[in-house]
């Protein structure tokens, strides 16, 4: 049994259903789908819940038309029988008349709560799984959408490593349910009910978190991550040109990628499946010959020095200076925890013998003068908004001595400044902190420097 899942471009378009039914036909074997909403509905969803917000009632109501629209007519583009068709769009329908009453409500009180944000956000999911499992039933591969939205209790209370073990036996009942019938289980990348809210529990890009739940659930032989490039390159191969292709990759190097800004992979989706030693492949929609990146538990020996290298915009740096100039016991953890309080995650730390730096994603900003005001008794506080973190990768780098200086003196001679820099105990990142504006001239610097001369 596999487990294959294919993200919002591939769900996007006529054109690329069709090549994932291809896909999904070429596999003789049990399979599980599991699907993105098409690209662009859950941004249009979230503008939808600000525009009810704002009493823009004109506006949602054009986003529910719009939406019924563009999945009628992808449906009618690709499945002929009639039955089939109506039946999928009164399931359509049905959805988009229940997330018009909780746009109303929403205008109406106000306020939006967790619970509906997450109702709201699975509406992407909920259509494209039904409309996938309609075209491929209609091609002949009989399938059933199977909706997680409210799939796992409201009884926990955290999403910790407790819930997603049992949420993870939810998923893998419910999936074999279906394959007993002899269908194609095709499930919404969302599931609900999750502690915290989906948005901030788990984050955007979470259908490869579903996914891996549910190839960890089954035992898969392997999880398939399908989108739209053909696995995990040097750089994001859109920005990069001369950016490689990576045919195996470490999950610890893979998980850095992700959490530094690589977001062809969710950074907290591939745990599940390594854990349970399933093995993960990227693999391209649109390409579904080549061979793709494989992610494995652990590369020993790799071959080459540097892996990867990639950006995150949208950060804000702290700068907290103690008053005793000198990082006395217990500072830092009094600082981590007013973060931890005010549950803000912190990317890069880096010390001096005078004060520590910390960066935050700048949409935690709302909550900095709180922090501020926290701190302010015991340290010193200046904010350096605009900030954009480059993390380069390298499964082999503890072998490569003074990178951070080969790193600093190449930037140096572009006249781009470092302000933080830090190396992670693991030994496999280098991690700085640069203003925004430079990012991508640096990312590209760096490619050139370290991937392009034979340097890996
Ligand atoms: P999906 O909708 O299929 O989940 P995503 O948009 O989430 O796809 O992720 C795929 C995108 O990730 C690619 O189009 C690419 O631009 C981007 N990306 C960023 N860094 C990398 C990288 N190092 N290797 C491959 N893709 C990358
Ligand atoms: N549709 C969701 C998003 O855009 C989930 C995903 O694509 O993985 O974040
Ligand atoms: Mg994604």
């Amino acid at each position: 049994m596999i487990v294959r899942k294919f993200g919002g471009t591939s769900m996007g378009s006529v054109e690329s259903l069709a090549a994932v039914c291809r896909i999904v036909k070429s596999h003789k074997g049990k399979q599980i789908i599991v699907v993105s909403a098409m690209s662009g509905v859950t941004d249009t969803l979230l503008a939808a819940t600000h525009a009810a917000l704002a009493g823009k009632r004109t506006k949602v109501k054009k986003v529910i038309a719009d939406l019924l629209i563009q999945h009628v007519e992808t449906l009618q583009s690709t499945v002929k029988d009639k039955k089939i068709q109506t039946e999928t769009i009164n399931y359509f329908e049905k959805v988009l008349a229940g997330l018009s009453g909780f746009l109303k409500a929403i205008e109406e009180l106000g306020e939006l709560s967790v619970r509906s944000r997450n109702t709201i956000m699975a509406v992407g999911e909920r259509l494209s799984a039904k409309m996938l499992a309609a075209i491929l039933t209609e091609s002949g591969s009989s399938s059933e959408q199977l909706d997680f939205e409210k799939a796992v209790p409201r009884t926990f209370k955290k999403a910790d490593h407790e819930f997603y073990i049992a949420t993870e036996k939810i998923f893998a009942k419910r999936v074999r349910n279906v394959i007993a019938k002899k269908k194609i289980p095709v499930v919404t990348g969302y599931f609900g009910w999750v502690p915290g809210g989906m948005l901030d529990s788990v984050g955007r890009g979470y259908s490869d978190y579903c996914a891996a739940l549910i190839a960890a659930g089954v035992g898969a032989k392997s999880l398939e991550i399908w989108t739209d490039v053909s696995g995990i390159f040097t750089a994001d191969p859109r920005k990069i040109k001369k950016a490689q292709i990576i045919h195996q990759i470490s999950s610890e190097a893979a998980a850095e990628l992700a959490h530094f800004g690589a977001k062809v992979i969710h950074p907290q989706s591939i745990h599940p499946a390594i854990r349970a030693k399933v093995p993960v492949w990227i693999k391209n929609t649109f390409a579904p010959k080549d061979r793709g990146t494989e992610i494995r538990h652990k590369i020993e020996n790799p071959k080459q020095v540097m892996t990867s290298i990639t950006s995150k915009k949208g950060v804000t740096s702290i700068n907290i200076a103690s008053f005793r100039m000198l990082l006395q016991y217990g500072f830092l953890a009094k600082i981590f925890n007013v973060f931890a309080k005010y549950e803000i995650p912190i990317d890069v730390v880096s010390t001096s013998e005078v004060s520590v730096s910390v960066t935050i994603e700048d949409d935690y900003d709302s909550k900095l003068p709180e922090i501020i005001k926290e701190l302010r008794p015991v340290s010193k506080i200046t904010v350096y908004p605009k900030k954009a973190i480059v993390c380069l990768v390298g499964m082999g780098i503890h072998r490569r001595r003074g990178v951070a200086g080969e790193v600093f003196a190449a930037l140096g001679k572009a006249g781009i400044s470092i302000d933080q820099i830090s190396q992670g105990a693991s030994e496999i990142n280098i991690t700085f902190v640069l203003d925004e504006k430079d990012a991508d001239r640096a990312v590209a610097l760096l490619h050139k420097k370290f991937f392009e001369n034979g340097y890996r």
